[in-house]
């Protein structure tokens, strides 16, 4: 199978059942299958043959849809960006994949047209405007082709380009072939006990790999229906989910403790929303304690909440952490990967880690990816046979769960010891004075490395060493302890918000 087959199939057990819903506009999966067709004709008419890249920068809107679906049939693989990339990340991800032609949302065209101007850029969401405007509207353009029906698809062929967060270096590119992300659909269903009566919110940003291919590509699988919502707002999304009656959403966690911010602020109440229809409320990216999990499913009324681990290279299938285990092993990823996924925890010399020890996350499975586009260094480290190493510190629990301590990269090693930067900085972070907290190594001649904390401050505070030490003497063993505090006003972090101290580490050390 291959992402065109796929829609077609889906196209012709249900032709006239909404495929998406995104605001008053409802496509069917007919018209999203003609519109893909159009899209196809389009793509080639500006120049994309079978193995191009088609890059598409969009907020969740159905041109992003029509662009992908486009691409697949044209022969070509999608590149999806984020669409916060400011002018130079946008520079270096064009420049690196070299996708000559993108969509874009109109709104966007600034940051994608000043950081690639190489690329043929066309614009979605532009409701046409000017006469130079009208040349490059792509949702003009799809309504008025013919259809074409595309080049013959391999299986084998690369159909996605997904970038990492580039939290521990530079963003890699992934490439992932059709047979991957196809597989991806069956894994998810599998897991997450999914079906054809689906209706899938998707409020996450739709280029980031959970959104895309663990509910949109799977969503259009089983012939469900995916509700996109341009931009996440926590109003709204309590609004969508009981007009449309969702059935599945996925989100960070902070996804789902904004709207119980958001409604109490309001004078509203979580309860005067009718979310009954919800049968699975996912979330990933980062792990929630008991006390938060316990307070979801009161707000939420509902015992349906799934935790989900992952990454890109894994298309991102990995983990999953079910509402029966929620409360007991709050913080866990669960422990075994996702049916069809192969797991191991391994120690340093290689042997599988037993309960009570730490190693690294190891996963093998159908969805991984083939390897890192042009950074053979990369891809060699990152594979050990079938096995993907994740560069996920994990700790196993009495009963074998897994519970992520760190980043092999951000263990810092000292007389011998292995400390857990994320240890640590759970430890500093409640402090009133404390904004935000980063612990890296510094190399010391002697020790290897030693602990340094990277504060920022609260408006006016400094943090004193010692103070900080005292501080943390009853909480952390004395080798764990910082032997140094740096103060900084601003802490380097990606466009997906997570923290990167190869960054620091340059600034600070
Ligand atoms: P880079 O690979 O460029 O350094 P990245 O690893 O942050 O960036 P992604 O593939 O977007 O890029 O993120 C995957 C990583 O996110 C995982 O390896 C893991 O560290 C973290 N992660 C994903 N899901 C969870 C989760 N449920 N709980 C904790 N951490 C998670
Ligand atoms: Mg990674």
């Amino acid at each position: 199978m291959n992402l065109t087959t796929m829609l077609e199939s889906t196209a012709r057990k249900y032709p006239t059942k909404d495929a998406i819903v995104y605001g008053d506009e409802r496509i069917t999966y007919a018209e999203l299958l003609a519109a893909s067709k159009r899209a196809a004709a389009v793509l080639r008419a500006r120049g994309v043959q079978h193995g191009d890249r088609v890059a598409v920068m969009t907020y969740n809107s159905p041109g992003f849809a029509v662009a992908a679906f486009g691409a697949w049939r044209a022969g070509a693989s999608l590149v999806p960006v984020n669409h916060k990339l400011a002018p130079p990340e946008v520079e270096y991800t064009l420049g690196h994949c070299g996708a000559k032609v993108g969509v874009v949302s109109a709104d966007l065209r600034g940051s994608a047209e000043s950081g690639a101007p190489q690329v043929d850029w066309l614009l979605t969401e532009s409701g046409a405007s000017s006469v130079e405007d009208a040349a490059s509207d792509f949702d003009a353009l799809v309504a008025d082709a013919g259809e074409w029906e595309g080049v013959e698809v391999d299986e084998t062929d690369i159909a996605q380009v997904l970038y990492t967060s580039g939290t521990t270096s530079a963003p890699k590119g992934c490439l992932h072939t059709h047979r991957s992300i196809t597989t991806v659909a069956p894994y998810i269903s599998t897991t997450l006990g999914l079906d054809r009566d689906e209706r899938v919110l998707i409020a996450m940003p739709i280029w980031h790999a959970a959104p895309l291919n663990v509910w949109f590509v799977p969503t259009m699988f089983l012939g469900g229906t995916v509700v996109l919502m341009r931009e996440y707002h926590p109003i709204e999304f309590l609004k969508v989910v009981e007009s449309e009656r969702v059935t599945a959403f996925f989100g960070a966690p902070i996804a789902y403790l904004a709207p119980i911010q958001a409604a109490k602020a309001a004078g509203l109440d979580l309860a005067s929303f009718d979310l009954s229809s919800v049968r699975r409320w996912t979330y990933g990216g980062a792990p929630i304690g008991a006390e938060v999990a316990r307070a979801l499913q009161q707000a939420y009324r509902s015992e349906d909440f799934y935790q989900v681990y992952g990454m890109s290279e894994m298309g991102p299938t990995g983990t999953a952490l079910y509402p029966h285990e929620q409360i007991e092993k709050a913080g866990s990823i669960g422990r075994c990967g996702m049916p069809g996924v192969d797991l191991r925890v391994v120690r340093a010399d290689g042997v599988d880690a037993a309960p009570g020890e730490t190693g690294e996350i190891w996963l093998a499975g159908d969805t991984r990816m083939v390897g890192y586009l042009d950074n053979p260094d990369a891809t060699d480290e990152a594979f050990e046979g079938r096995w993907y190493r994740t560069g996920d510190v994990a700790r196993l629990d009495d009963d074998g769960y897994i519970y992520i301590v760190d980043r092999t990269k951000d263990v810092i090693i000292t007389g011998g010891e292995n400390v857990y930067s994320q240890e640590v900085e759970e430890a500093i972070r409640p402090r009133a004075d404390v904004l935000d907290v980063a612990v890296i190594g510094r190399p010391h001649r002697e020790w290897g490395e030693t602990v340094v904390a990277v504060v920022l401050p609260v408006d006016g505070a400094t943090v004193e060493l010692e103070d900080l030490r005292d501080y943390l003497s009853d909480k952390l063993a004395r080798y764990k302890i910082p032997r140094e505090v740096v103060l900084v006003d601003e802490m380097p972090r990606n466009p997906s918000g997570k923290l990167t101290k190869h960054v620091l580490r340059e600034s600070v050390l």
